[in-house]
């Protein structure tokens, strides 16, 4: 019996290691893995070549619509596919309607329908407008809900106090959902308020662990109080993991991630003024940094996204080098995958951990169990990588709309040479829903 495609790997990641291996592909699935050659169309990998998992983002702001000149989905799934990415879930925010109705959301589907590349779901949010009504989101199909405890930093989309955010637990522990939390604590945002300015380390101090430590056990009580799966977002500061520890040690339902930028860049080396680097919570320095890869080696932080949070060049250098001024986000769709794996590489960490962070985890926190992973019955979403070649970032070379990035000029290792999404080459992305 003849497949639609098949690929021979001296090495693929078969089971969470590297193996030989011939990869049947048929009707967009993998439907054999083999030792021994299978009949149909063959893609040989090279000497060089790895055979991996797509990586799955499950952390994405792709703005659109309403703000499609700080990215779009043609340009963020182009991105995506461009770095290995053949999954990616957007955030509720900064689209304009945000995703915290049913009519936003299927305005949202209407647009990005004939544009992604790459397959795409989308997360709800929970505001306080809409508390008491996520069911109607949820059926929509929503991976679940993003809420914010502190200014989110658009109008539109509102935090919830610490009586909405007990609300929003209850209501989405009875949907069977997910609360996914933007954890820093306003009163200590508020406490630590500065004049902004161009000193990094000053807006640093204006955002401390204190922000984050504050609000994530607040979420920690709010889920032993409910029962409600809770997911911490975009960990940055290290001080929060004893208590996330102890709380899953409890046998609490709560999951942590942090991002490529929290473990390849570091306080000490970010020049004042350099607004790229802004993002809430901030990059701390590089003893945290260290924290956060033990804490990924310990299995206290399950996956590593990008939380890809572009904006216009003017946005990111407003005030002219004043980080008070500038947007707080880092655009990392398309370099996520390399600058982690240059930096695991660095530190004696394999590949195959990278993966499990970054391609088999983030599936599995929204249940897609046919994403993230080489095995008979899953979608035939891959990457050939080549994990020794080395490039330079040139930010005017990324298919991100905006030329701006914090990794401009850093040489990293590991280059995605092809992508199939469901056996295809990218193009014609599906719109997924939560199975
Ligand atoms: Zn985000």
């Amino acid at each position: 019996m003849s497949f639609d495609l098949v690929i021979h790997a001296g090495s693929a990641l078969v089971e969470g290691a590297f193996r030989p291996a011939w990869i049947g592909v048929r009707h967009g699935r993998i439907a054999a893995i083999e030792e021994g050659p299978l009949d149909g169309p063959l893609v040989e990998l090279a000497d060089d070549e790895v055979l991996i998992p797509g990586i799955v983002d499950t952390h994405v702001h792709v703005n659109e619509p309403g703000r499609t000149e700080w990215e779009g989905f043609a340009s963020a799934t182009a991105a995506a596919a461009a770095g290995g990415v053949t999954t990616i879930v957007d955030m509720p925010l900064n689209s304009i309607p945000a995703t915290i109705t049913i009519d936003a959301l299927l305005e949202k589907r209407a647009v990005a329908l004939e544009k992604v590349a790459v397959d795409t779901g989308f997360w709800g949010g929970a505001v306080p407008e809409n508390l008491g009504v996520l069911t109607e989101l949820n059926a929509g199909g929503v991976f679940g809900f993003k809420a914010f405890l502190a200014p989110s930093g658009v109008e539109e989309f509102g935090h919830l106090d610490p009586d909405q955010l007990e609300r929003a637990l209850e209501e989405i522990a009875a949907l069977g959902s997910l609360l996914i939390v933007h954890a820093e604590d306003p009163g200590v945002l508020d406490a630590h308020e500065n004049d902004g300015g161009p000193d990094y380390h000053a807006f640093v101090a204006s955002r401390p662990d204190e922000a984050e430590t504050t609000a994530i056990e607040r979420v920690i009580a709010g889920v032993r109080r409910t029962g409600a799966r809770a997911h911490i977002l975009h960990l940055s500061s290290a001080a929060a993991l004893p208590a996330l520890r102890a709380a899953r040690a409890e046998g609490l339902p709560i999951t942590v991630e942090t991002c490529p930028h929290y473990l390849t860049l570091a306080e000490e080396q970010i020049p004042d003024g350099a607004t790229q680097f802004k993002c809430c919570p901030p990059i701390r320095d590089d003893a945290n940094r260290d924290l956060l890869w033990d804490a990924l080696l310990s299995g206290d932080i399950d996956i590593v996204v990008t939380d890809h949070s572009p904006a216009t060049v003017a946005l990111k250098t407003r005030g002219n080098g004043d980080f008070g001024l500038a947007w707080g986000g880092i655009a990392g769709l398309q370099l996520g995958l390399a600058a982690v794996w240059t930096e695991a590489a660095r530190r004696g960490i394999p590949l195959a951990s990278v993966l499990g962070w970054m391609s088999r985890g983030p599936a599995d926190l929204v249940g897609l169990e046919r994403k993230g992973r080489i095995a008979v019955g899953a979608d035939a979403d891959l990457a050939v990588f080549a994990p020794d070649e080395r490039f330079t970032v040139h930010q005017e070379q990324l298919l991100h709309k905006n030329p701006v990035s914090a990794y401009d000029g850093r040489e990293l290792r590991g280059v995605v040479r092809r992508t199939w999404v469901r056996g295809v080459a990218p193009g014609a992305g599906e719109l997924l829903r939560r199975p």
